[in-house]
């Protein structure tokens, strides 16, 4: 899936998530896009690739594309790591929902992803779509009108509260 996708797919996850916990939406949006562009750090024509081009080269030549960065190793890994690091939740969290909105996306491609790397089978689902396509294009449109209909129930929640 394409960079724009992910975000959008990390934005209507956190908002998703945002519906039934206490946390922060904004935060959590934010670090949903942040989680959400994370594991495409396997690949130097992506986003954060080409902001981080060199730690891109560097996990696409250990990794390859689509494997560890896609997987439930890479997921559990990072769910420890920012729990010690960051003490704020709705960051942690909020990133953790991107990634996984991210992990996916991509099983929605004939790809697929390796999600229990170090085993090498590509994991998707049974109807998949190329990047770039028309379904896609649907796709992106279904998850924005979901953002908008999210959104708006947390706005009318907030004017209810006050
Ligand atoms: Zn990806």
């Amino acid at each position: 899936m394409q960079g724009n996708t992910h975000i959008v797919g990390g934005i209507t996850a956190s908002l998703a998530f945002a519906q039934f916990s206490n946390d922060n939406p904004l935060v959590l949006v934010g670090a949903g896009v942040i989680g959400a562009l994370l594991p495409d750090i396997c690949h130097r024509g992506s986003k954060i690739g080409r902001t981080f081009p060199l730690i891109a080269k560097l996990v696409n030549t250990v990794f390859g594309h689509r494997s560890f960065t896609h997987s439930l190793l890479f997921l559990i890994s990072m769910m420890v790591l920012l729990h010690m690091l960051i003490p704020y939740r709705a960051i942690s969290i909020g990133i953790i929902i991107g990634m996984a909105s991210h992990i996916i996306l991509d099983m929605c491609t004939k790809k697929g992803v390796k999600l229990f790397f170090p085993a090498t089978v590509s994991i998707r689902f049974p109807l998949t779509t190329k990047t770039g396509s028309k379904v896609e294009g649907i796709v992106l449109m279904l998850l924005s009108m979901l953002s908008i209909y999210f959104s708006y129930e947390l706005i009318v929640r907030f004017i209810d509260a006050i």
